[in-house]
């Protein structure tokens, strides 16, 4: 989601006349998109601004994104150097903020939530040409316990299907054959027109654009996830064969401490659903460890959860205190140590676990979208409709390749990637 509001920053600004450079050396205005879900990522935003502040004086400098949104004002005190603040619910009211700089203004804010949303402007400055970022939801109304997102995004705001689809089309006219669907909670989509299509109804309908061959999305809900959606997948090939379906614990009575509003079974449940779809579908999830509460037992319920479901891949973190959040009136009991121990377990066990399912892929033929070619390795760079990552050899062409979809024949497996070869 930073990424594309990064996309659309920089358009709404060429779009005003500035021009883009490589690096904040060459800028007379700096930019700074940034993270809060964790406060290592906070910390890192302050670091990094002292540190631009003495490799860069005379510059302008201004921080966006949810470390701007949570701290607003606070930001000029800790880093007086920064002239501008803005949240990214604000974005759209860029143009003006940049005027007011322009006009003498020394400090600038864009703090509101509440502002008329823009969920693709037409200045949308997309950094692949191959693969576009396409927000179908800002905001969320759910209230986990540890995190920042419903205090920094706002409630839930959904585009129109319309626009979503003209969105889509217009990509595809522009040479994109891939979309990625963006939002908190892509599965609690609900079309704001009369229309009224829910999220698998805009699966449906994005999955049958023309010249559109992959479409995929992030971030899923568990409590929002119905079968439908992967009556979706069944139906529409352009579909991938991918979920992200963030569980954050393997056990109920954590996820209940968590306020995730749903049970360990009500997940399975989703995963079945999966399992037992048409095609096989790749499942990926989030885990937090060390959630105020976590057991050792809890703990062991989630290796086991890793063991159950066989995830091809995991993104697993330390819990840390949030500001805002409900977690914060917990007693976060549990030892910087024994949460590093935790995961540190815990991504072995993964790390097993996608050594097993890569190399069932082995002898398998998969098509992939061509990313790049890798000078170092001499190998292409491609990625499966179940989002493998695949390095690839082909008899040697100078033709760029990039965005083309080529069958490959995997040879090797390991826990992050396959290798193959591309089939002729
Ligand atoms: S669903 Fe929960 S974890 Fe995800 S953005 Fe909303 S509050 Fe945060």
């Amino acid at each position: 989601m930073n990424a594309h509001d990064s996309e659309k920053v920089v358009g709404t600004l060429v779009g005003q006349g500035y021009s883009q450079v490589e690096t904040p050396e060459d800028a007379e205005l700096v930019l700074y998109n940034t993270c809060s879900i964790r406060d290592k990522a906070e910390q890192k935003v302050f670091n990094r601004l002292d540190r631009f502040k003495r490799e860069n004086k005379g510059k302008t400098f201004a921080v966006l994104g949810c470390v701007a949104q949570q701290e607003g004002e606070k930001i000029f005190e800790r880093a007086p150097h920064v002239s501008m603040v803005c949240g990214s619910a604000s974005y759209n009211q860029l143009p003006q903020m940049l005027v007011q700089l322009e006009a003498g203004n020394k400090r600038v804010t864009g703090l509101s939530l509440d502002t008329e949303d823009t969920f693709e402007t037409p200045y949308t400055r997309r950094d692949n040409p191959h693969r576009a970022y396409v927000t179908i939801i800002e905001g969320c109304d759910k209230k986990c316990a540890y995190c920042v997102v419903p205090f920094t995004r706002g409630p839930e705001r959904s585009s129109t299907s319309d626009s979503v689809l003209r969105e889509a089309a217009d990509l595809a006219r522009s040479g994109y054959s891939e979309i990625q669907l963006l939002g908190q909670n892509v599965n609690s989509y609900r079309d704001p027109s009369p229309t009224g299509w829910n999220f698998a109804q805009l699966l449906d309908g994005v999955g049958k654009v023309p010249g559109i061959r992959r479409v995929r999305f992030t971030t899923s809900h568990p409590r929002d996830f119905t079968k439908e959606i992967i009556d979706a997948i069944d139906r529409n090939p352009n579909l991938c064969n991918h979920v992200h379906l963030p569980v954050q614990s393997g056990s109920t009575e954590v996820l209940r401490g968590m306020q995730r509003s749903y049970s360990l079974e009500e997940y399975m449940l989703r995963i079945q659903w999966m399992k037992s779809a048409a095609r096989p579908i790749a499942i990926t999830s989030d885990i937090i460890v060390g959630f105020p509460g976590e057991t050792e037992a809890d703990f062991e319920a989630t290796l086991a959860l890793l063991d159950e479901v066989e995830y091809d891949a995991l993104f697993s973190f330390k819990y840390s205190r949030r500001p805002n959040t409900p977690a914060l009136a917990l007693e976060d009991h549990i030892s910087e140590e024994e949460k590093s121990r935790r995961l540190a377990i815990l991504q072995e066990h993964q790390r097993a676990i996608q050594i097993r399912r890569n190399a069932q892929y082995v002898g398998v033929v998969a098509e992939c979208m061509v990313e790049g070619f890798n000078k170092a390795t001499g190998q292409w760079m491609g990625r499966t409709s179940q989002h493998k990552m695949v390095n690839f050899l082909r008899p040697s062409s100078d033709e760029d390749i990039t965005g083309t979809y080529l069958e490959v024949r995997v040879t090797r497996s390991g826990p992050n990637s396959l290798v193959g070869e591309a089939v002729q």
